[in-house]
């Protein structure tokens, strides 16, 4: 049993609800460079205890072995040590109990790798940034929009964030501090389930797109040449979102076969 292999330490915790955190590690060297969307692993051994809240395991894991799973990296990327994650519990999941568990100055494994295709730098300059995400979806826009989103005053850049509640809704403050700041940005939250006072959008992100809101309040018709799609987040809503969008032409991207929607399920 060798926490050898951790090599970053728990700075921060923020608990959005009992299955949703964000989480903050120190790494012991500094990272190599990274791009904003990509994504990099977490580990944690089989011996560590899980959360109070989680499940029993559906696939028991051995005690000594090292537990890895990517996750997208939220912070921007002119930080070398402090990397953000913002991470859902399966609660019957091997990993994630165990995350969850973690508190500040605990050891942690984070992958010495960062890769993934998912990546702003990919769009050529000028054209419209559409994301949309659900839930832990929004970690890879958190580090465009921190690392960016002063690069790009001529693109219109807007953020489409579906959850049930609005307690699901991570990153909602920094969100709306960055609609106020910047005139290019647009954050649109829509709720499925909203409860008690809620005045934004009350679909899901499919509806609120076949709805034609992009056109009617963005002055923005899906073009694969003017407007480049970032979808990331559940499978069902990937899915359909991408099907929606393949009928104005896109495509997916590939290093290998460039397309116009970028796409990451989880
Ligand atoms: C490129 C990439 C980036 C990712 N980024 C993030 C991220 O930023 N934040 C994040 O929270 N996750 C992210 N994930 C998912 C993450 O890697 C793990 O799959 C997830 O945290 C579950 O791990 P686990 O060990 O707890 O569950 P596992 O033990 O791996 O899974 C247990 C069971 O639950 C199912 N399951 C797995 N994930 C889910 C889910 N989300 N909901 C319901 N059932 C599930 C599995 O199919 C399996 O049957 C990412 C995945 C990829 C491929």
């Amino acid at each position: 049993m060798d926490t050898l292999h951790y090599n970053a330490e728990v700075i921060e915790k923020i608990m959005i609800n009992p299955d949703l955190m964000i989480i903050k590690v120190n790494t012991d060297e500094p990272k190599n460079k990274f791009e904003a969307g990509q994504h990099t692993l977490l580990g944690l051994f089989g011996f560590e205890k899980r959360s109070y809240n989680s499940a029993i395991e559906s696939d028991p894991v051995d005690v000594d072995k090292l537990i890895k799973r990517p996750y997208s990296i939220a912070s921007a990327t002119s930080e070398t040590r402090h990397l953000e994650f913002y991470i859902s519990q399966v609660k019957s999941g091997q990993l994630t109990p165990r995350l969850f568990n973690l508190n500040i100055g605990d050891r942690v494994y984070v992958g010495t790798k960062i890769s993934g295709i998912f990546r702003l730098d990919d769009t050529p300059d000028g054209t419209d940034i559409i994301m949309v995400a659900t839930g832990t979806g929004i970690a890879p826009y958190i580090s465009f929009l921190r690392s960016s989103i002063v690069e790009r005053p001529e693109s219109k850049m807007i953020v489409i964030q579906g959850a049930a509640h609005h307690r699901d809704l991570g990153y909602y403050s920094e969100l709306t501090l960055l609609a106020e700041t910047y005139a290019n940005f647009f954050y649109v939250p829509t709720l499925t389930n909203p409860d008690g006072h809620w005045d934004g959008y009350q679909s899901s992100i499919e509806d609120l797109l076949k709805k034609d809101t992009l056109q009617n309040q963005f002055n923005i018709t899906p073009d694969p040449e003017r407007t480049r799609f970032f979808v990331s987040g559940k499978p069902d809503m990937v899915e359909h979102v991408s099907d929606w969008l393949q009928d104005f032409g896109y495509t997916r991207h590939h290093p290998e076969d460039p397309g116009e929607m970028y796409v990451e399920e989880f």
